[in-house]
């Protein structure tokens, strides 16, 4: 006799007169008067099974049932009297009438409620997380990520790309994060990194000639973990040779389109190609959220005659940027206090403060705008600046005056925060691609780093790009999705030459270049075709589809905010017989003895 004859949550009035064999947990046990109600849960959802003393043995036991027991459970599904029928379940229309119970397994009292697992923290949750995974909306989420997965796949699989498995213990392929390292036994003093992607060898994939490469990816990354970030996480990996940057643009946005067709029922327009460099401008960011009707304007040339140094400091200053944020009605909608909250807001950003304008009445320059730094700008600047932001009566403008980076971030930020603040979002969904990145960024010490990373193609020829490697576009793109980067990639280097010209750019000695990338170098000489290729974070897909708060509402197992998993107690010590093989010395060994102080590694 098989377990179960059906899911207690995949039941309903069709089922009525059948005698069913169900298998579960107690979701929740009552007593009324006499007759025991349970109701049961498994993956699918919950049925109410009722016993009633007439069946004396199965009584008896239902009696003793307590929370989260597993049980089997026999009985007739019959339709509930009109006054219980419950609209906001599933199966509410009709309960089981037991005949027979089982008691599979008893359980103690969990250390939390699970409808009330919002009163615990996160902590606790993860440290139980097996329980939590029991809550129906986490079995949805986890249900969820699953169909996302096999959509992939079939979409993937029907125009003609081979998955294919990459190792997990390799060298450092380098995507702007610290490696995980892996001590080798074998091979004294030397370590594995863990891929932080599976970058080059994707591209080796592409030489040997696979042509259409994908892979569900798991990729570390030791990052001093920001609020949405795990140290492991998954992508979605692709790769493909003989494609223009268009072509694999589009076959990848059909991947997205058709996820969120099949399973949300969500079709996008055609999106928009932004480049970068406008991203910058307007929205103050690389990945813009399309939602938000409000837009930077630049005001840098219009006060840099004037004698307030605030404004004129940055605005004769080639590496900075004055700038304008119009919200419009902000006049009535923004109080005081909440302006003093943008200000502080801000400063994170490294702003110094955050100037504004009130507009009451824009007819009258003298006495109509309302403003701490009005009076240091003369009249016909600030009928410029008006004019210039399309500024009408009740519009606040913010302004940001500072180092380019400064102003871009603080403002870029402050959209996004007005947007969420005063719920200005005109739709749903905004997807657009943001194209033609620069090759590189300048750090502060005046060297060039990878925007990407330095296997992306420019838009030029070596020679250009070695002569002026500071304004070289890439043939890079990223899928933004409301304001979130979904996933980003490019054209390659698949040229020896160039792929040496960009090495060189980034101060890679050739002695570097051979002992890091030899094997890339050595597949470039040998016949590598064109090839392009990117990759989606599919964590963050999936967070954005079911609308999570959190990554780690859609993992099964994630890790904390310190990067450690509270439930097996990971990372944990090693004995000295396991260091001894890995030929480690421990520099703070009296440390590792000492059992660590309770709580302190969760940092939660
Ligand atoms: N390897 C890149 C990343 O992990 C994606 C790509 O260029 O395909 O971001």
């Amino acid at each position: 006799m098989p377990m179960r004859s059906q899911y207690c949550g995949s039941l309903n009035a069709a089922h009525i007169d059948q005698e069913v064999t169900l298998s579960g947990w107690v979701d929740r046990r009552r007593d009324h008067g006499g007759v025991i109600f349970i109701d049961l849960r498994d993956r699918e959802g919950i049925v109410q099974v009722v016993f009633d003393p007439d069946a004396k043995e199965n009584f008896a036991l239902a009696d003793k049932v307590r929370g989260e027991y597993v049980l089997q459970v026999t009985g007739k599904v019959r339709a509930r009297a009109a006054a219980a029928v419950n609209p906001n379940m599933a199966s509410g229309e009709i309960e089981v009438y037991g005949t027979g119970l089982k008691i599979l397994n008893e359980a103690e009292t969990i250390p939390f409620p699970l409808d009330a697992f919002s009163n615990v923290g996160e902590e606790t949750r993860l440290k139980y997380r097996f329980l939590d995974l029991r809550r129906l909306e986490m079995q949805k989420s986890l249900r969820f990520r699953s169909k996302v997965t096999s959509a992939i796949r079939n979409y993937l699989d029907r125009n003609n790309f081979l998955d294919i498995e990459t190792p997990i213990l390799t060298r450092a392929t380098p995507e702007g994060a610290r490696d995980y390292l892996v001590p080798s036994r074998t091979h004294e003093n030397k370590f594995f990194a863990l891929p932080q992607s599976p970058q080059l060898f994707k591209q080796l994939l592409m030489v040997a000639g696979f042509d259409r490469y994908y892979q569900i990816a798991k990729c570390f990354r030791d990052e001093d973990l920001r609020a949405d970030r795990q140290p492991e996480f998954t992508q979605i990996d692709i790769e493909t040779s003989f494609m223009t940057q268009d072509q694999i643009m589009s076959v990848t946005e059909g991947m997205i389109r058709e996820v969120f067709k099949d399973l949300k029922g969500v079709e996008f327009d055609e999106l928009q190609r932004m480049p970068f460099s406008e991203a910058i401008a307007k929205y103050g960011s690389d990945k813009p959220d399309m939602r938000i009707p409000l837009e930077l304007v630049d005001v840098k040339d219009l006060v840099a005659e004037v004698d307030f140094k605030v404004f004129a400091g940055p605005a004769n200053d080639p590496k900075s940027r004055v700038t304008a944020l119009k919200v419009p009605g902000g006049n009535e909608k923004l109080t005081r206090k909440q302006i003093d909250d943008y200000t502080k807001f801000v400063s994170i950003y490294g702003a110094k403060g955050l100037a504004y304008i009130k507009v009451n009445d824009k007819n009258d320059l003298e006495e109509g705008l309302q403003s701490p730094i009005v009076k240091n700008l003369p009249v016909p600047v600030r009928a410029a600046i008006l004019e210039r932001v399309g500024a009408e009566n009740g519009d606040l403008i913010f302004f940001g005056a500072d180092k380019h980076k400064i102003v871009t971030e603080a403002l870029g930020a402050l959209r996004c925060k007005l947007g969420a603040d005063l719920n200005l979002y005109t739709k749903e969904w905004a997807m657009l691609w943001v194209v033609d990145f620069p090759m590189f960024e300048e750090l502060d010490d005046g060297s060039l780093t990878a925007i990407h990373h330095p296997f992306t193609a420019p838009s030029c020829s070596p020679e250009e790009l070695a002569a002026n490697p500071a304004t070289a576009l890439s043939q890079a793109y990223d899928l933004v999705l409301n304001g979130t980067e979904l996933g980003g990639g490019s054209v390659r280097i698949h040229t020896k030459e160039m792929q040496q010209t960009v090495f060189n750019i980034l101060g890679i000695s050739e002695e570097e270049q051979r002992e890091k990338f030899g094997f890339l170098l050595d597949a470039l000489k040998y016949g590598a075709p064109p090839h392009g290729g990117l990759a989606f974070g599919l964590d963050r897909l999936i967070m954005l589809m079911i609308g999570a708060s959190s990554i780690r509402d859609v993992i099964a197992f994630p890790k904390t905010q310190s990067a450690a998993c509270v439930m097996t107690d990971a990372p944990g010590f090693v004995d000295d017989l396991q260091l001894r093989e890995l030929h480690i010395r421990l520099r703070k060994k009296e440390k590792a003895e000492a059992a660590p102080a309770e709580g302190a590694e969760y940092g939660m």
